[in-house]
């Protein structure tokens, strides 16, 4: 498949399930190996990974595709589109998309960041990748006293 196909299918998929044409670009990025796709809200423009269609297949693919045209019409459309948007959220839901731009295989060798301890006085953060219970820890800043909270998911 190529770009051209891509953005066709792109476009079918925007009047099918949105009703909504997509007027822009939607191109394939060989680099995007962290995630499936992603949506560039200074371009409008949509790029997906071919190892995303190579290694899940189209049915998986249009997903990631669905997902990144939440993000693209309600963008346009001045309405909440990041992943934490309730709007976001119940779109995803409504057209089927993936919730998440699913890492490809091999893409990580690390765990992900998933949760954060933030000082409860100034602020300082820190990346934690499993839980961790933050009364075991003070701020390495000013000692304060820490919370734990889920990390947001990566824009994809
Ligand atoms: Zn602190
Ligand atoms: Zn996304």
């Amino acid at each position: 498949m190529d770009d051209r196909e891509l953005q066709n299918w792109v476009e079918r998929v925007s009047l099918d399930r949105f009703g909504i044409p997509f007027r822009h670009r939607a191109i394939f990025n060989a680099r995007l190996r962290s995630t499936g796709g992603r949506y560039f809200t200074k371009t409008h423009h949509i790029e997906i990974s071919p190892h995303q269609l190579a290694a899940y297949g189209p049915e998986e693919t249009e997903k990631i595709i669905k997902h990144e045209l939440c993000h693209y019409h309600l963008h346009l459309q001045g309405r909440g589109y990041k992943h934490r948007d309730p709007e976001f959220k119940a779109l995803l839901k409504q057209v089927g998309a993936a919730r998440y731009c699913k890492a490809l295989p091999g893409a990580r060798r690390t765990l992900p960041v998933k949760y954060l301890l933030i000082c409860r006085s100034c602020g300082q953060t820190y990346p934690r990748k499993r839980k961790t219970d933050p009364r075991k820890y003070a701020c390495g800043r000013c000692r304060g006293k820490l919370r734990l909270v889920e990390a947001e998911p990566r824009p994809g």
